[in-house]
């Protein structure tokens, strides 16, 4: 069990998890982690071929009989351990993250904690996965739906939340039956690797849940396995179109969620203080690296001087540091390059101002960018348009609310968005209007509790189910009607018309 106590010295390797137990990769061929605080190596992750996908895939194969026919209070049962032993583990999970992503511990267990949301979500497979029934349907004719697993299903994750976005997957993925070969991101896989570790130690069979590390290769050896019946993906609006649309080609269901440029709008009747607070939690909260981020500030009216000043006075206080060091409120960025590109956004647009300039305060040897503060940011900039997946949060101004709305809808992105106002009527009008698959009413990030379904519209999802929750138990099986009559032998004859219910 490789629990973390500190920080490692060395480089470690870290291995793919098949057939349940750990399996060192063969290609030669790896990639480098590194502690982004300190900008140190930390790991070499084996990088998959196109054998040892399958591999794992062949073993989610033979592990799917028995798996399936478990029965569900069996499965109910196993749920229950495993959100018992995640729970108990979720400091060690939620170091991990922060040893590879960089996000403070206080955020990590956050994650962890709406993950296994999901786990407990799952516990209640039995009732979610009953059908419907119709007796006498048709004289002495009953009919009635059932849910059955797919198969072996697949998961390909981002970086940015490294043991949440995985749970999104597997853990509806079990609960229904199938088996899962998980492919997370090559930047922070060691929480994937601690969590077939658990999921082992927890009683789930060797071959129902898989891990292989890897790039592109990875992921197309999965996208084109013909044993692969589904595709779980979650990570940057064009790979998701690239994996939808190769998933799908190759016969497969996919959901495949994208990225993100999410408006929180400010009427000039909001609570300024509120609305800052919240402005400066939800752009600058894991660094800004989160596909619920609020990036783009939308104000409205006579509300954007001093909501922009109260913004400025409030990031001086934010704490950027070592995730590991409880006082920080905010970690460094995942790469040396991503911070690089991050901040080559602030003053890159001429006629925006650059109100607070966060590489001033970078420092150390750790991918480190301070909260950054963009005004005057319009449509056609850069700023604007790009999902820059940073602490860096733009300023756009507007004259009235139909216009702050037409930015929302006009925005080739539909993730979330949000409203901060006092005026019910403003915000029942925005719910009912604005083209985004997740809406927060004063609630800057709003993700969905674990019994509703996580999900964008246009760019940020391709595919028709979003994610978790009862769409996630619907994405995960497939539903067989069954006819059923029990006559008399006596009653029987040949009639060649078509059964017409009467
Ligand atoms: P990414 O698209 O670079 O990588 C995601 C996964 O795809 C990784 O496992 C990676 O190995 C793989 N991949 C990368 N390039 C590939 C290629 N050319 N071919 C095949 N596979 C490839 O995303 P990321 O940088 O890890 O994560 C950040 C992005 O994820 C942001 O755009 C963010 O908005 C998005 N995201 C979206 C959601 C959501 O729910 N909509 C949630 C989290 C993150």
């Amino acid at each position: 069990m490789t629990d973390v106590v500190d920080a490692p010295t060395t480089v470690k390797p870290i291995n793919h998890w098949i057939s349940g137990r750990p399996y060192a990769g063969q290609s030669g061929r790896s990639g480098p982690v590194f502690n982004p605080a300190t900008g140190e190596q930390t790991g070499a992750v084996d990088f998959a071929t196109v054998e040892e996908i399958d591999k794992a895939v062949q073993s989610a194969k033979q592990a799917l009989p028995a798996w399936r026919a478990l029965s569900l209070a069996k499965r109910a049962e196993l749920f229950f351990a495993i959100r018992e032993l995640f729970h108990a583990k979720r400091e060690e999970i939620a170091k991990h993250l922060t040893l590879e992503h960089g996000k403070v511990l206080s955020d990590a267990m956050g994650e962890v904690t709406r993950g296994l949301e999901v786990i407990e979500f799952c516990c209640g497979i039995p009732h979610l996965l009953k059908g419907g029934m119709s007796e006498q349907a048709s004289t002495g004719v009953d009919v009635y739906s059932i849910r059955q697993p797919l198969g072996v299903v697949a998961g390909i994750t981002p970086f940015n939340f490294p043991a949440m976005v995985p749970m999104w997957m597997w853990a509806p993925a079990l609960a229904c039956g199938n088996t899962f070969v998980l492919k997370p991101s090559e930047k922070d896989p060691s929480a994937s690797f601690y969590t077939a570790e658990l999921l082992e130690e927890a009683g789930v069979p060797a071959g129902v849940f898989n891990v292989v590390n890897g790039d592109k290769v990875a992921v197309d050896a999965i996208l084109e396995h013909p044993d692969v019946a589904a595709v779980s993906f979650v990570g940057s609006t064009p790979i998701a179109k690239y994996v939808y649309e190769t998933a799908t080609a190759n016969g497969k269901r996919c959901q495949a969620l994208g990225g993100a440029k999410n408006h929180m709008i400010v009427l000039p009747d909001a609570d300024i203080d509120m609305a800052a607070d919240a402005a400066v939690s939800a752009a600058y909260g894991s660094a800004g690296e989160r596909c619920m981020a609020v990036s783009l500030l939308v104000a409205v009216g006579d509300v954007a001087d001093p909501l922009v000043e109260a913004i400025k006075q409030r990031i001086p206080s934010v704490k950027v540091g070592d995730g590991m060091d409880s006082s920080s409120e905010m970690g460094p960025l995942i790469t040396r390059e991503h911070r690089d590109k991050v901040a080559s956004y602030i003053g890159a647009d001429e006629g925006a101002t650059v109100v607070v300039d966060g590489r001033d305060r970078a420092n150390g040897d750790g991918f480190f960018l301070a909260p950054t503060l963009i005004d005057d940011v319009k449509p056609g900039m850069k700023a604007y348009e790009d999902e820059i997946f940073g602490p860096v949060l733009s300023v756009t101004r507007v004259s009235s609310y139909d216009e702050a709305v037409r930015l929302v809808n006009e925005n080739p992105y539909g993730n979330g968005t949000a409203i901060f106002t006092r005026d019910g009527g403003a915000a029942r009008q925005f719910q009912f209007e604005v083209q985004a698959g997740m809406v927060g009413i004063n609630v800057p990030i709003p993700v969905p509790v674990a019994y509703y379904s996580f999900g964008g519209w246009k760019a940020s999802l391709f595919g028709d189910r979003h994610i978790y929750g009862p769409e996630g138990i619907d994405f995960y099986t497939r539903s067989k009607v069954v006819t059923s009559r029990w006559p008399d032998p006596a009653t029987s004859q040949i009639d060649l018309g078509f059964p017409q219910t009467r």
